[in-house]
């Protein structure tokens, strides 16, 4: 009697956490809430964003062709000075994975991004088990943009890759310091020059002579994170790989 009574009570909560509509496209969903990497995803939205349909540089995590060679990086790359080593996206910054990053974007969208973490880690944790993380740092939001958005995406996403990854989760790690205009210039070194001295290791002790998985929600350029990549092995970081959810 207890024993169900406790299961109600506890599919009641799976129900409010989980509600029955997908929080990517909102339509009703059958079935459970993601099996063991529970999201509220339908299955259609699921398979579209765990399913890249493009190649991408393992460098930059930009689209390529379908036979590129991408052995020394790719066009976007290929003779840029990246302050990271390596890029994984989930998937392009298109269809129901932009849908997605733009329903994070609302105050809702935490509970989103949390679940779009483990959709990530679900995806690619054979590529990112490979390599050796020593901590998780999100880009951070300056705090301005943070007190308006009600929370950091990058974050949320960060916790969960490091729960995946079973390694600490240093969110305060790094700062920012200049709440720098949203990237609109028009050229390369314009774009660097605008997020230059942006960002500031607020605990070097958490990253000095660690592998960083550092992460972001959108990655455009990759100016943004190639900066924030740069003052982290400033401070001390063995090594900078990014993971992005979606890449522009
Ligand atoms: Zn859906
Ligand atoms: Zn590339």
């Amino acid at each position: 009697m207890l024993g169900s009574g406790l299961q109600a009570l506890a599919r009641g909560f799976v129900d409010l956490v989980f509600p029955n509509r997908c929080g990517v496209c909102g339509t009703d969903r059958a079935g459970g809430a993601g099996g063991e990497f529970r999201h509220s995803l339908c299955a259609e939205c699921h398979r579209a964003v765990t399913t890249d349909p493009h190649a991408a540089c393992p460098f930059c995590a930009a689209t390529v062709g379908p036979h590129a060679d991408t052995s020394t990086g790719c066009a976007t790359c290929r003779g840029s000075s990246f302050g990271f080593d390596a890029a994984v996206r989930l998937g392009p910054y298109e269809g129901q994975l932009r849908d997605a990053v733009l329903r994070m974007k609302s105050i809702a969208g935490e509970g989103l991004a949390e679940q779009l973490g483990r959709v990530f880690w679900e995806a690619r944790r054979g590529e990112l088990s490979n390599r050796r993380f020593g901590v998780v740092v999100p880009v951070p939001l300056h705090w301005s943009r943070r007190f308006t958005r009600g929370y950091n995406q990058a974050e949320a996403l960060g916790r969960e890759l490091a729960l995946g990854l079973g390694i600490a989760f240093a969110k305060s790690a790094l700062e920012r310091v200049r709440n720098t205009p949203q990237q609109g210039q028009p050229t390369a070194s314009a774009r660097r020059d605008n997020v230059k001295g942006a960002f500031r290791v607020a605990r070097c002790a958490s990253i000095a002579g660690k592998g960083v998985l550092l992460v972001d929600d959108v990655m455009t350029t990759g100016s943004t994170a190639s900066e924030a990549a740069k003052t982290l092995k400033l401070a001390g970081a063995e090594s900078v790989v990014v993971a992005a959810l979606a890449r522009r």
